[in-house]
């Protein structure tokens, strides 16, 4: 018989329509737009089997004959749940929600992502970020620069091993003056995490499973064995917790792996779910299962780009397919 392929899908949230300050680029963040997201899990709820975490075991060891899709959502942000939830309810399809717990308590936007929406009505601006010593300055003049300018101070934090969610909003200046004495960003912004108490109500109506993201969103490969067992531990701990949930699965922060990652993980989790490009076919690892990056452009091409991941990426790169439904 047949056997079935397991195709993951990754998102970050969602947007009734594109907001003006909503600049990156075609490809990056997962963000999707509603009236696409709905498009989606119509199109993958008549084509495959729309998986919960339990059906995973059958494509690990290669007894499901369906091709099935799972639906993963990081960071548990709240567009999932004004927006995503009602299209996932009325498909009948569940989503898997990856939670850092501190950015969960916290229930605030980190800073870093402020820098969008607060570049695109302050320009022209200096941007300058501190934390322990280091110190680096970004000059933004124009609106097309605000995109790749956040993507060089990413790259700059990453490279220094700070952590972009770790800055508080006093640690990032816009024009020398401290991002919190700045306007908030409507709705509290598109990074804005779902509160507790919606997740626990999702979870019981068993629109969402949930699964762990790191206490702190820091890449795991950046941690010591024990940094890493503490980040584990307590993730898991608290989501557990408050959500009366069995947590079995951990999804790594910026996609970050390495080999201690996948030696401690066992101790916690039996399912580890990566962040790269291309969505898994046949050969899985249960501990480095492959997503496909779901982009803001032309989502609609899943079908075509989970089909065929090589021919994807290719295309993907030079943004030249037409959506297929
Ligand atoms: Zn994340």
């Amino acid at each position: 018989m047949r056997q079935g392929s397991l195709y993951t899908l990754m998102f970050h949230g969602i947007v009734s329509s594109k907001p003006d300050h909503f600049l990156y680029g075609p490809n990056t963040n997962c963000f999707v737009r509603e009236k696409d997201f709905e498009k989606l899990i119509r199109y993958c709820s008549k084509k495959y089997r729309v998986l919960k975490l339990k059906d995973l075991a059958s494509y690990l060891n290669g007894t499901a004959t369906e091709d099935g899709v799972l639906i993963t959502f990081d960071d548990g942000l709240q567009s999932l749940y004004t927006l995503g939830l009602p299209i996932l309810k009325k498909y009948n399809a569940t989503a898997t929600v990856f939670i850092t717990s501190d950015w969960t308590n916290k229930g605030i936007q980190p800073a870093v992502f402020s820098l969008e929406y607060l570049l695109y009505h302050h320009l022209p601006a200096t941007v300058n970020i501190y934390s322990d010593g280091f110190i680096y300055e970004k000059r933004v003049d124009t609106k097309e620069n605000i995109s790749p300018s956040i993507d060089a101070i990413w790259a700059k934090l990453f490279e220094n091993k700070i952590s972009p969610l770790s800055l508080t909003d006093q640690q990032i200046t816009i024009n020398s003056k401290p991002l919190n004495l700045f306007e908030a960003e409507p709705g509290g912004g598109y990074w804005k995490p779902v509160s507790w108490e919606i997740l626990q109500q999702a979870v019981k109506e068993g629109t969402i499973e949930i699964g762990a993201h790191g206490k702190t969103h820091t890449p795991f490969a950046w941690l010591s064995k024990e940094q890493l067992e503490n980040e584990l531990n307590e993730n898991k701990e608290v989501i557990e917790k408050k959500l009366q949930a069995n947590v079995t699965s951990c999804s790594f922060p910026h996609g970050s792996y390495d080999a201690n990652t996948l030696s401690i993980l066992p101790e916690y989790f039996t399912y580890g779910f990566a962040n790269k490009m291309v969505s898994t076919q046949n050969k899985i690892e249960k501990l480095n299962i492959t997503r496909y990056n779901v982009p803001f452009q032309r989502p609609n091409n899943i079908p075509l780009l989970i089909g065929y991941p090589f021919l994807g990426k290719v295309l993907r790169k030079f943004g030249s397919v037409t959506g297929l439904f």
